[in-house]
């Protein structure tokens, strides 16, 4: 597998298609998933082309995992969860579907199920509310 430089997280890198953006800095940057898993599901990606886990670079990993837990402890704080989720796809027998390289972070609650990889759409009105909790917990 090669990298794609279209794949649509480049696109959001590259600012030509939208995101509700939560967090950036030179090597990563982070944003609301579209089809959440959970409330306040978010993706940290690195900046550097990769397509998943096996093939990144790996000091651009080990700066993006701090990033992982920034956003895993912001979304605890941000939506009250009782535990946060980290996933991570490797090729599409492993359920990936965007070929580049990016980490899960979804709040979960007791007694909550999670909802289907690739399920809905959520609302952008509430995609961009939560994108502030966010926010605002990871700005400085
Ligand atoms: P994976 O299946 O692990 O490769 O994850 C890809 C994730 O990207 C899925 O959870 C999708 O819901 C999500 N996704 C796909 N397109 C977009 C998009 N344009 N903006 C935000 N998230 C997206």
């Amino acid at each position: 597998m090669s990298y794609d430089p279209d794949n649509i997280f480049a696109k959001i890198l590259k600012g030509e298609i939208p995101c509700h953006k939560i967090y950036e800095d030179e090597n990563s940057f982070a944003f609301m998933d579209v089809m959440p898993q959970g409330e306040g599901h978010a993706l940290v990606i690195p900046k550097l082309p990769s397509e998943n886990l096996l093939t990144a670079d790996a000091d651009s990993l080990s700066e993006l995992i701090k990033v992982v837990q920034k956003v895993a402890q912001a979304a605890l704080e941000a939506f009250q969860a009782d535990g946060v989720l980290v996933q991570q796809f490797n090729n599409p027998a492993a359920g990936q579907t965007v070929f580049h390289t990016h980490f899960h972070v979804v709040p979960r609650f007791e007694g909550v199920a999670l909802q289907p990889h690739n399920g809905d759409m959520a609302d952008g009105e509430l995609l961009a509310s939560n994108a502030a909790k966010y926010r605002a917990l990871l700005e400085t």
